[in-house]
């Protein structure tokens, strides 16, 4: 797709008019498809008269509202590259990722103004802090509304201007910026949309932050795309999420198995009518069959589909399709999208660098190569080149396998596994079961050095509030009963929760930190 993001995602806009494009979830604000379009523009031309231009990169600051789509078509109308700001940042972080990425302008939220002051102060290089709302002293996006300047002409070159730099994660370190091309993320919407049909009239809850690639992409991007309905919350509690659902009569949600999980399990459930929704897909982290089929059958849904993809693959390359959703094999994670080629590479090759496949059906890493691959990471070529062999072949760090109708499984990532005496447990299907547990509200596993020097997993476990009892033995137990001897639990701490990223990953290193540090 040749176009720029923001006219590859509301080329259509005009035709859609009235139809409600962004509501708020909180008080009903309502923008339509006509205002989106017209207010970007005059956005875009407001920031160009401030100066931003062509290349400048822009942080975006903030949780999610209906304004952030627009200040984001807006900057990159303007010809800016968009580097999306966890909203909850400390002043430490929010500075490393102004510097990192050389931003030039930061746009906020009069909330957060503080923050991005502390942060823009401590980087350097920030030119001016403008806001969407209003904040004395600051440039506002909504009063650009009212500018009178010129729509800026940029010219782009969607294969090779980066639209957007979304930091990843940070689940297995420091996040690092990944430079995605127009052309990467507006391919990568239309081979979803091969596979997903969101449509004029469906209305999608966005609860996952707009700032991840994953809300970027299934959240904005895409139902903006085709004509939908987004519903805006600014953060997940489980009550306003419940009471959204059913106030606004959602039809589709894509979420995180953490939400999968209050979902299957937590009593509030029960007291609202959900019966609007016609599918749920989870991504951005291990899904267990067992907990996803609680959850659909709970709610009288067609069986949880899952999407597998990665920041530095725009992000997506496998969904379950909507057609598929009733048929496909439980635990998968889709089919790979179209123009997108997959290898699974295996993982005891004596020689890493000779790439050696897999046996048929048998896990390997997951190497990805397509138009949806990033251009890298900021400023790391070396990080880059580890990453993408000179094939053009993006090696996923994550294990997964294929079977033989071609649906992938993942089965974690391959530093994640734990090597015990030559066998491999993956941590997630530890954490899988030991959410079968009924005094067990959540848990991570991690892989610790015993006394002997193996690798064994070691259980963190969130009891149940009805289960104060549960004890360690219990929980090592349970696992025993049910997995081979070599993927037995050998320690188990109680905690009062798991340490999650806003995406909804298990943070397993902040887990092994405090070790490694004593
Ligand atoms: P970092 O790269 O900074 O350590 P991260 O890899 O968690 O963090 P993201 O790009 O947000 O950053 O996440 C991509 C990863 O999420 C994938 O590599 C994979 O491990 C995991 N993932 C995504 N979708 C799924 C899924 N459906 N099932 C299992 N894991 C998934
Ligand atoms: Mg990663």
């Amino acid at each position: 797709v040749d176009l720029p993001i923001h006219e590859a995602v509301l080329g259509r806009a005009a035709e859609f008019g009235d139809a409600p494009a962004l509501v708020d979830g909180v008080d009903g604000t309502t923008l339509t498809y006509d205002q989106l379009d017209r207010f970007h523009r005059r956005m875009a031309a407001g920031l160009a008269e401030a100066g931003v231009g062509k290349g400048d990169v822009l942080a975006l600051h903030s949780p999610n509202t209906i304004a952030f789509p627009t200040a984001f078509y807006a900057a990159t109308r303007a010809g800016a590259t968009v580097t999306t700001v966890h909203p909850l940042a400390t002043a430490e972080e929010f500075a490393g990722q102004l510097r990192d990425s050389g931003a030039d302008w930061i746009v906020t939220v009069s909330p957060l103004l503080e923050a991005a002051r502390e942060a823009a102060e401590r980087a350097g290089g920030v030119r001016e802090i403008l806001v969407c709302d209003s904040a004395p002293g600051h440039r506002s996006l909504i009063d650009m509304l009212a500018s009178a300047a010129p729509e800026p002409e940029i010219d782009i070159d969607p294969a090779e201007d980066v639209a957007a730099l979304p930091y990843s994660s940070g689940t297995t370190g420091v996040p690092k910026g990944v430079m995605l091309t127009h052309r990467s993320i507006a391919t990568n919407l239309e081979q979803l949309a091969q596979c997903v049909s969101v449509a004029p009239g469906d209305r999608i809850l966005a609860v996952l932050p707009f700032f991840h690639i994953y809300g970027l992409t299934a959240l904005m991007n895409m139902p903006l795309k085709q004509g939908a309905t987004v519903i805006v919350l600014p953060r997940f509690d489980l009550d306003t999420f419940l009471a959204a659902i059913e106030k606004h009569r959602i039809t589709g949600l894509f979420v995180a198995p953490p939400i999968v999980l209050a979902l299957a399990k937590h009593p509030a459930v029960a007291n609202h009518d959900l019966s609007s929704l016609k599918y749920l897909i989870s991504s951005a982290a291990p899904l267990d069959a067992a907990l996803a089929a609680a959850c659909s059958k709970r709610l009288g849904l067609p069986p949880v589909g899952q999407a597998y993809g990665m920041t530095e693959l725009s992000p997506g390359t496998h969904i379950v399709p909507l057609d598929d959703m009733g048929t496909a094999p439980p635990g998968t994670v889709g089919r790979l999208l179209p123009n997108t080629e997959m290898r699974i590479l295996s993982l005891d090759d004596p020689d890493p660098d000779a790439d050696a496949d897999a046996d048929d059906g048998a896990a390997g890493e997951i190497a990805i190569r397509g138009p949806q691959v990033m251009k890298g990471y900021l400023k790391n070529p070396d990080a880059t080149a580890a990453m993408i062999d000179a094939d053009g072949w993006l090696h996923t760090g994550d294990v997964g396998r294929v079977d033989a109708d071609g649906w992938l499984f993942v089965v974690d990532r391959v530093k994640e596994l734990i090597k015990y005496k030559g066998f491999q447990v993956a941590p997630a299907e530890l954490e899988a079961l030991l959410l079968t547990h009924p005094g067990i509200a959540d848990a991570a596993v991690i892989g610790v050095y015993n006394e002997d020097n193996n690798e064994v997993p070691h259980a963190y476990v969130v009891r149940q509030p009805s289960a104060t009892d549960l004890s360690e033995g219990e929980v090592m137990m349970y696992v025993a009963e049910r997995v081979a001897p070599y993927k037995r639990v050998r320690h188990v701490t109680f905690v009062d929760g798991v340490p999650r990223a806003a995406s909804g990953k298990i943070l397993r290193r902040q887990l092994r930190e405090p070790r490694e540090k004593t």
